[in-house]
């Protein structure tokens, strides 16, 4: 789960990691009362949950209130990367010397957290990354040990950091270990954290990435969400405990089992096909769920065929067939649909779905080609 700016940087703040002073506002007049209780000058920026918001016009400085207003109402009408803005965060403006890149994040072939930081941080960090990568500098986390000042100063010496900011630089570094630790993060950064022309350091920009697996023991983060800026068929998958991701191709999937689910889409590949999803419904599904995900693979327009590839364990392939007919009847779905059940009451499973002209099939090859070949016939 994605936390928008202003939730990361109230995190921050909770940790000691100086932010900005400021408030999020809904409409220009609200824009503009926040500007005028900060007093001078301001920033105001688009909270979307997509990077680049600067580049993309959604960070503007203005000089006084009524700027404020009139900057406010322009992001506010604005969409970025295809997400319209809906609130804005107006900050206290800070007068920049130096832009740093800072943030801990997962390293899964390591097997530990990594500190990634650079010098030369901001809205170029990706050039950066990919141009000059010397410029990144990456040291791991023991994950038992935690992070250790020392470490955290070697990072600030070997990113050539002004000495008087060594100390904020490792207190802010500690801080952003809590907060990562604390909520269970994959990613906590801060892009740019900044030198003040006043030489404080401040972290003007925020982007925390929560573990979904973890929600469960993070009731806080977790109402944080902002269903607003998912798309509503994720919402929805949420919501029935299904494990669903929208992906480019034509062929709906609906598998039970996270493995079984990604080899589906593999075989489908090896057949020339792309899956439209990925979805699993996971261990013993009642047929309530199985309906909930069938309303979410049909209700996407690029889906031109549906493979089913049912694997009973724990799942009853009768419960699945079920699930598959109350849902027919629901959406009265146009697209060819592939089934393959295998396993526990596969038998019944067929018998339910004799009716409901559907094409079979026994291995999970041979399903593939049929719904490859389908969705060809679709296009
Ligand atoms: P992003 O583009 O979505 O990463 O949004 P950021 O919050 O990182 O802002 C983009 C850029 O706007 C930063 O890298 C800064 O250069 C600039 N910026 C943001 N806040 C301020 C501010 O208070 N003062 C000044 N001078 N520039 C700012
Ligand atoms: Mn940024």
């Amino acid at each position: 789960m994605k936390l928008h700016e202003y939730q990361s940087k109230t995190i921050f703040s909770k940790y000691g990691i100086p932010i900005p002073k400021g408030r999020v506002a809904a409409t220009a007049q609200e824009a503009k009362q926040v500007a005028e209780e900060l007093g001078g000058r301001v920033v105001i920026k688009a909270q979307v949950l997509v990077g680049g918001r600067g580049k993309a016009g959604g960070v503007k400085l203005a000089k006084d209130p009524a700027e404020a207003g009139q900057l406010a109402a322009q992001i506010l009408g604005m969409e970025i990367k295809g997400l319209p803005v809906r609130k804005v965060l107006v900050d206290e403006a800070s007068a920049i010397d130096q832009e740093i890149y800072f943030s801990i994040t997962n390293d899964r072939a390591a097997k530990k957290p990594v500190m990634i930081a650079s010098a030369a941080g901001g809205v170029e960090i990706e050039e950066v990354a990919a141009k000059t990568p010397d410029k990144i500098i990456k040291s791991h986390i023991d994950p038992l040990l935690g992070l250790r000042e020392y470490q955290a100063r070697d990072v600030a010496v070997a990113m050539d950091l002004p000495r008087d900011n060594v100390k904020d630089f490792v207190k802010i570094a500690m801080g952003l270990w809590e907060v990562y630790k604390a909520t269970d993060a994959t990613l906590a950064e801060i892009n740019p954290l900044v030198i003040t022309k006043d030489r404080k350091m401040v972290a003007l920009d925020g982007k925390m990435l929560i573990d979904d697996s973890a929600l469960f023991r993070q009731p806080e983060l977790a109402e944080m969400r902002d269903t607003d800026e998912e798309a509503p068929a994720e919402t929805e998958a949420r919501k029935y405990g299904l494990s669903f991701i929208k992906l480019d191709g034509n062929i709906g999937c609906m598998v039970n089992g996270a493995g079984l689910a990604m080899t589906s889409m593999d075989v489908i590949k090896l057949f020339g096909g792309e899956p439209a999803n990925f979805l699993d419904i996971g261990g013993g599904a009642g047929s309530e769920k199985v309906a909930a995900a069938m309303r979410i693979i049909l209700t996407d327009p690029n889906v031109k065929a549906v493979l089913f590839n049912i694997f009973g364990g724990i799942t009853r392939c009768d419960e699945v067939a079920k699930g598959i007919l109350v849902a027919m009847d629901e959406v009265k779905p146009k697209v060819p649909m592939v089934v393959r059940l295998v396993g526990t009451n596969a038998e019944e499973g067929r018998k339910l779905l004799e009716n409901a002209k559907m094409i079979t099939a026994e291995t999970l090859a041979d399903a593939a080609k049929k719904a490859v070949a389908a969705a060809q016939k679709g296009n």
